[in-house]
């Protein structure tokens, strides 16, 4: 990989700064990929360039009440940095151990926020990216190169929510919301809200508003599984008790919760009735015998279909229990002045509408990518192991787990990442890029993820843009940490998948 240098612009005369890695967003990802570069790659230049103020992604994004994570810190917390609260964590706890991630480590000299990228052009007689974007906090537009493109750009638009269009929604009186564009002066006091959507989103919304609104109803065309537990971590408050180090006690907890994911997960697939019966009496637990679980809490899917929310301490189904909060299962015939009409001929009446349904899948981050001034189109490319893609040289993409915490993905991508740019160093290589073998060449190319095994909406809604899978390993994005656990670490740099140059 070239040093650190600079160029000159040849429209703008402005000097152009040059690195060896430019890695796009300041989330989970990001903000671990910085910090892998900086202990794995010495000597390697880096930049870290974000659109928002501030470092977080996800967690400075949503600032709808009550705003938390839906999976453990102990495994959604990185690697390598100890979570020694609760497991599930609010979106200030999260970024504040981000925040200590960044300040431990001196990162934030490398972070460029309130830089959005709009356009990535490589060429194959540089080897090397233009980087061309705007400062949004001045307007003024800027371009960087760098050897390396690491995309850590999330999977959803950040600017604005997924949200279907009803018959009448210009009819409705009251307010319309989305959870991620949560308004600052929206006030729920005393108000009737309907939450459209039964995912994490209105599972943790509702009972965070509960207490405030008249009423708030979750309105729900389907029921969705649910695991609702004690916020806390009986063997990390046994070991914290036993003076164990925080680091021990970060390992060990994560071990433990990733067995007890894979025998979760393995079941589920091996005897889905019995898992479903267990989950539904998790539910039955806080709602009681005579609450219509059949009817609200049951859905017609396998577990693990699509992501299944903790609900800490149940709160959703106490605020449910306190009669503060409804179900309904219906679906929308279409929204009018005062509510919204279901299928079923019954009204519901609101004052405001939050509409928790969903992301626009967004996979690259809306940045335009050129390859040799040709525009890229990403649903053509194939993927290999969901890192990087036929056709675009130089490039890594972190997408994390659905099933398992997205951050044990980041910290593995993170690692193949850092081997990889080492190996490149070692052979003098100034690209890399992953092409089918020969042995590959009639492999049968099939839809980015197999929708029989996981099917959340907003994939399923965006998978014509999505990259090609084969029927070989190497060839597919998983979804089993796992396997990927063990298989990441001994790619073999040389395989005949990676051509360099
Ligand atoms: C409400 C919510 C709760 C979640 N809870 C969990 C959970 O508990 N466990 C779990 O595993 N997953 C969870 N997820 C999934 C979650 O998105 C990921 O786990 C994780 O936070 C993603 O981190 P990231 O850094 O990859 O992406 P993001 O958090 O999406 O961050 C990407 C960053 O890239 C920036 N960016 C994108 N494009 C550009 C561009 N062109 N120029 C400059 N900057 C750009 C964005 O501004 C953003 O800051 C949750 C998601 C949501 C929405």
């Amino acid at each position: 990989m070239p040093d650190t240098a600079t160029v000159l612009a040849p429209s703008s005369a402005q000097t152009v700064q040059h690195f060896d890695v430019l890695i796009v967003g300041a989330g989970i990802s990001g903000v671990g990929g910085a910090y892998h570069l900086s202990q794995q790659c010495h000597g390697t230049s880096f930049v870290v360039l974000e659109s928002q103020e501030s470092f977080g992604g996800t967690w400075i994004t949503h600032r709808y009440p009550g705003i938390r994570s839906d999976s453990d810190l102990y495994t959604f917390g990185y690697r390598f940095k100890p979570w020694t609260g609760r497991p599930i964590a609010t979106a200030e706890e999260i970024l504040a151990y981000m925040g200590e991630v960044i300040d431990e480590n001196d990162l934030a000299r490398h972070i460029r926020y309130r830089h959005r990228i709009a356009s990535a052009r490589w060429s194959s007689e540089d080897n090397r990216w233009t980087i061309e974007g705007e400062r949004l906090d001045t307007g003024v537009p800027f371009r960087i190169t760098a050897g390396f493109l690491w995309m850590c750009q999330g999977y959803y638009h950040h600017s604005e929510g997924y949200t279907p269009e009803w018959d009448g929604m210009a009819d409705f009186k009251g307010r319309i919301v989305h959870p991620q564009t949560w308004p600052d002066d929206l006030d729920v006091k005393d108000k009737q809200v309907i939450v459209i959507g039964s995912g994490a989103t209105a599972a943790t919304l509702v009972p965070n508003i509960a207490d405030d609104c008249a009423h708030v109803t979750m309105l729900q065309r389907s029921p969705t599984y649910f695991i609702p537990a004690r916020n806390a971590n009986d063997l990390a408050d046994q070991l914290r008790q036993l003076e164990v180090d925080e680091s021990w006690i970060h390992e060990i907890v994560r071990r433990r919760i990733l067995r007890d994911q894979s025998v979760f997960t393995q079941r589920s697939f091996d005897e889905p009735e019995k898992v479903r019966d267990e989950l539904l009496a998790g539910v039955r637990a806080y709602l009681g015998p005579d609450f219509d679980i059949a009817a609200h809490f049951t859905p017609s899917y396998r577990p693990w279909r699509q992501r299944i929310a903790f609900v800490p301490d149940g709160d959703l189904f106490r605020a449910m229990r306190k009669g503060k909060a409804s179900v309904v299962t219906d679906e929308i015939e279409r929204f009018t002045e005062k509510g919204i009409k279901l299928k079923s001929g019954q009204e519901l009446i609101a004052d405001i509408i939050v509409t928790a349904t969903g992301f626009h899948l967004n996979v690259l981050g809306d940045v335009a990518f050129a390859i040799d001034g040709k525009p890229l189109d990403f649903a053509k490319t194939v993927t290999y192991r969901g890192m990087m893609f036929t056709g675009i040289p130089n490039m890594a993409w972190v997408f994390g787990y659905f099933r398992a915490s997205w951050t044990l993905r980041s910290d593995l991508v993170a690692d193949f990442v850092c081997r990889l740019l080492g190996h490149m160093k070692d052979k003098q290589a100034r690209r890399v890029e992953v092409a089918l073998r020969p042995e590959d060449k009639d492999m049968p190319l099939l839809p980015w993820i197999d929708t029989e095994n996981f099917n959340p909406g907003y994939v399923t809604r965006g998978m014509h843009l999505l990259p090609k899978r084969g029927d070989k390993r190497e060839w597919q994005h998983t979804q089993d940490y796992w396997r990927e656990k063990n298989e990441f670490p001994a790619i073999d740099l040389d395989d005949k998948a990676f051509v360099y140059r």
